[in-house]
């Protein structure tokens, strides 16, 4: 079984240190691949370097809402240079998008996302989506920019039909520790009705534990919980989505199997 971390964050503090041994690990428990959004400048050159220094491992450069400022405006230039230069390791741009559950002037991130859309857009690069309780808006935007390169929709939470929305958008659906959450009943459906071909699998390690593993780092290695997770709630064996899921991931983002 080869399995694909989507979504996570080893380049923070925590991993970042014993980096080789971590991916080591993931590798242990199957996951072959792991994808590393940046956050922002301050996090470009690291996950640029560690993709280039290991194998299996790949990056997307771009400007997560959480960390926005009055400079990130002038570092739009600094991101389209970066991009301009990258090749295969690069996938995509992000994660990028709105949060509406934190204290960033809604204009702002609007501004920033829209200027990553156009970016995607001119390298014909899909996107990592972030969105907390701004679907809707995210939809329009994509829409208005008549965006067709796909990307993931990151983390997700919601309703099957908010889902549905990005899939026809051509987003693939990212899922990750929350289905684990017996309490997060509307996610859980909305995941069970899904088609598996939608479906790309991350853990957002450090962030987003496993029920039962509160209060501890994620990390990729817990990968294999959420699709068994997911093959319970799909009624489907492990193996069977393990293999579809792989083949999103690798075609998302446009890498070779
Ligand atoms: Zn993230």
């Amino acid at each position: 079984m080869r399995l694909f971390d989507t979504h996570c964050h080893l380049d923070f503090e925590c991993f970042s240190e014993h980096f080789a041994d971590h991916l080591e690990t993931a590798r242990r428990h199957q996951v072959e691949r792991v994808l590393l959004p940046s956050i922002g400048m301050s996090n470009w050159q690291k996950v640029i370097s560690l993709a280039e220094h290991h194998t299996g491992v790949y990056y997307a450069l771009g400007m997560h809402p959480l960390f926005l400022n009055q400079q990130s405006e002038h570092q739009v230039t600094e991101l389209r240079l970066l991009l301009e230069r990258q090749q295969d390791l690069c996938v995509a741009v992000g994660e990028c998008g709105l949060d509406a559950m934190i204290d960033v002037d809604m204009e702002l991130q609007e501004r920033l996302f829209v200027q990553q859309v156009e970016l995607a857009i001119e390298f014909k690069l899909p996107l990592i989506l972030h969105s907390r309780k701004t679907h809707n808006r995210l939809l329009q935007i994509l829409k208005q920019k008549k965006f067709k390169f796909g990307g993931v929709l990151h983390g997700f939470s919601g309703s099957y039909q908010q889902a549905m929305q990005f899939v026809e958008c051509g987003f693939y659906i990212g899922v990750g520790g929350v289905i684990t959450y017996p309490r997060a009943m509307k996610t859980r459906q909305a995941v069970a009705q899904l088609a598996v071909e939608s479906i790309v699998l991350e853990t957002d390690s450090p962030d987003m534990p496993l029920n039962g593993h509160q209060g501890k780092n994620n990390h990729p290695k817990m990968l294999g919980e959420i699709l068994s997770c997911l093959a319970s709630l799909k009624g489907l064996p492990e193996q069977t989505i393990a293999e579809i899921v792989w083949k999103n991931s690798n075609f998302a983002f446009n890498i070779c199997e």
